[in-house]
């Protein structure tokens, strides 16, 4: 099946008992039993919950996978994972991650002894260079997040799997539309459900997918052991939502094309960073590994924090607000907002300046985009 055959039929069937063509809510914490252990493959929801596996089934499709988990957040998926590892195991970050990622790792699970090494990944050489004879694991996000420097799925993966490291992938900010990791060696693929995949505004929720079976096994006891579970009632609006990602990913790239152009063009604007556009360093690596550049814009306003305080007052369809991914366009201030967790020292350093704004753009019409942010800028 295409992509946008899958959105709508993978692992999905009408309900058995009553033909209902859409996957019921399947609120219940236990299933009766006909005998001791005998029962239709559900004994209990943290475990296993029919409306949570359609949608296990149909992410893990998406990705190309064949075995998906779902989790209660993104964050939630990513502290599942690192059970995988022990206090001494090392892993390898890329540097500009997701903040609350960063968070978890730097003040977490640090403190139960496992070791990262934040480091820039779309240097490739970087990535030998931090090896050590314990790192188990390489953590990638690409676009990196907010700076959307792209890092070789194929070089890092390739040069990771080399030395035995798992590589796991968040692939958020392009959904499985635009990109699919696992078609690169990688071993997973994580995903905040929250964002694009779900699409609305109205989850918080994750996912992971893998092809290796023996790390399924480990994941799914995880998942049970661990408890981070999603509810029914919420991987029911992620399934809904799922129906329209590729006509959603479609339209904020189109409308992502033509507000970078616009940015591009202003005399306010100090620089644009947009992977579509062709003043993007890595361009062409872009087009290469993915089919499209996705919905997140950053750019670096003229007068620094002032100026940049200033226009996020005044958006209006833009709405100031953390998150991304959602029909409705956001605007956020990566330093005081979605990255506060960084220290400032390390922020500067990569370039998360006070000028710098990020548009997770929607799909609203493009000209009234165009036109919100123009009357900010007057
Ligand atoms: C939001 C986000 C996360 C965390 O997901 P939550 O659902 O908010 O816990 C992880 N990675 C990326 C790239 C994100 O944008």
């Amino acid at each position: 099946m295409k992509f946008e055959t899958k959105v709508l039929h993978a692992g999905i069937h009408p309900d058995p008992s009553t033909g209902a063509i859409m996957t019921p809510i399947f609120q219940t914490s236990t299933y009766v039993q006909k005998s001791p252990g005998k029962h239709l493959g559900f004994e209990y929801s943290r475990t296993a919950n029919p409306t949570r596996k359609v949608l296990e089934e149909n992410i893990a499709a998406l990705e190309g996978g064949s075995f998906g988990f779902c989790f209660s957040s993104g964050c939630a998926t990513a502290a599942t994972l690192m059970h995988l590892f022990q206090s001494t195991d090392h892993i390898i970050c890329a540097d500009d991650v997701y903040g609350g990622t960063y968070r978890l790792f730097e003040n977490v699970f640090k403190d139960f002894g496992v070791n990262y090494s934040f480091v820039d990944l779309s240097d490739a050489k970087n990535l030998e260079e931090n090896i050590k004879p314990k790192t188990k694991a390489v953590w990638i996000e690409t676009p990196t997040n907010p700076l959307l420097k792209i890092i070789d799925l194929k070089k890092i993966i390739g040069a990771a799997k080399k030395k035995n490291l798992l590589c796991i992938v968040d692939n958020t900010f392009m959904s499985p539309y635009f990109q699919n990791p696992l078609n690169f060696g990688a071993d997973v693929v994580v995903h905040s459900t929250t964002k694009f995949i779900n699409g609305h505004s109205d989850v918080v929720g994750g996912a992971c997918v893998t092809n290796n079976k023996e790390l399924a096994r480990q994941l799914y006891f995880l998942q049970n052991a661990m408890g981070a579970v999603p509810s029914p009632f919420d991987c029911f609006l992620v399934l809904r939502g799922i129906k329209t990602l590729a006509l959603r990913m479609q339209r904020h790239e189109e409308n992502a094309m033509a507000i970078a152009q616009y940015l591009e063009s202003h005399k306010k604007v100090e620089r644009v960073i947009y992977p579509g556009l062709p003043s993007h360093p890595q361009h062409e690596l872009a087009k290469k590994q993915a089919r499209g550049f996705g919905g997140m814009i950053s750019f670096i306003i003229k007068g620094g924090f002032p100026a940049a305080k200033k226009f996020l007052e005044k958006t209006k369809l833009f709405s100031l607000a953390e998150s991304l991914g959602g029909v409705e366009s956001l605007i956020e201030h990566p330093a005081i907002m979605t990255h506060a967790s960084i220290p400032k020292n390390i922020r500067e350093k990569l370039g998360i300046v006070d000028g710098l704004i990020r548009l997770s753009v929607g799909l609203e019409h493009k000209q009234d985009l165009q036109e919100d942010l123009q009357q900010a800028f007057s």
